[in-house]
Parts: structure tokens; C-alpha cells; sequence
């Protein structure tokens, strides 16, 4: 056993999931969703990123007259909530691909939102409101 051989940790990490996409009534179709993949280092730097930029804009939305009474405590209050969150979030969905399993047209979902089972989508050719299901786990 080499440790040489073995690839180096990578912060982030993005990998294909697979998935279906389902109407009622109709049979499920195939899709894949592109997943980023966060260590903890990487949530971590980024949700003090978001606290900065939140406690950032509240010293700056300090010098705005009337805006101030609401911005300030605002974004106080939603920095930590956001990194909070970022800090928590493990594994990103970033697009979805797959055909519609109504009318068969293959369909692009940008999604950027963290992991859910269940995620609305709406198809472009058909209209219909489809339901990207992923399982409980990445890797399942
Ligand atoms: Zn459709």
C-alpha cells in the first residue's frame, strides 16, 4: 500500500448522482444531478465568508439614512442565520439533466441549493411540474 498513489483531499469535490425525475400517474425518468461535494474546511471558510459579508454590509447600510433602522439589525441577525446554514451545508446540487417523463423532451434544471430529496421543477417544453427525487443519502 502506497500513500502515493492515493489522490490528495480535495476541499471540494463535485461527482454525478443519480436520480428521477417523476409526474403522477407516468413512469419516473432517468436523470443525474451534479453534486459539489464541501469539506469541512470549505464550509467553514465559507460560512465566515457569508457572516462577513453580512456584518459587512451592516456597517456599511449604517451611514443610510432612514434604511439603517431596518437594514443593520437585518443583516446582524441574517449573517449568522446564513452561515449558520452554509456552515451545515455538505453537499450542493448544482444541475440536473434527464428527459421529462411526460413528454420525453431532455431538460437542464440549474438548481444551486443543498441537498433535498424532493425538489419541484418545472419542464420548458410541456409545462407540467415535475418532482426531481434524489435518495435520502448521497451515494444511495
Ligand atoms: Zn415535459
Amino acid at each position: 500500500m502506497s500513500l502515493a498513489a492515493e489522490p490528495a483531499p480535495t476541499p471540494t469535490d463535485e461527482f454525478a448522482q443519480s436520480a428521477q425525475l417523476a409526474y403522477p400517474d407516468l413512469a419516473p425518468a432517468p436523470a443525474s444531478v451534479r453534486v459539489l461535494r464541501r469539506d469541512a474546511g470549505a464550509r467553514t471558510t465559507r460560512a465566515l465568508r457569508t457572516l462577513g459579508a453580512c456584518w459587512g454590509l451592516a456597517v456599511a447600510a449604517v451611514f443610510l439614512p432612514l434604511l439603517h433602522f431596518v437594514l443593520v439589525p437585518g443583516l446582524l441577525v441574517l449573517g449568522p442565520v446564513l452561515a449558520w446554514s452554509r456552515l451545515h451545508e455538505a453537499h450542493s446540487l448544482l444541475r440536473a439533466e434527464g428527459p421529462c417523463p411526460a413528454c420525453a423532451v431532455p431538460q437542464r434544471f440549474k438548481l444551486g441549493q443543498r441537498w433535498r430529496e424532493r425538489t419541484l421543477v418545472r419542464c420548458e417544453a410541456c409545462g407540467r411540474s415535475l418532482e426531481l427525487q434524489l435518495p435520502a443519502e448521497p451515494g444511495a
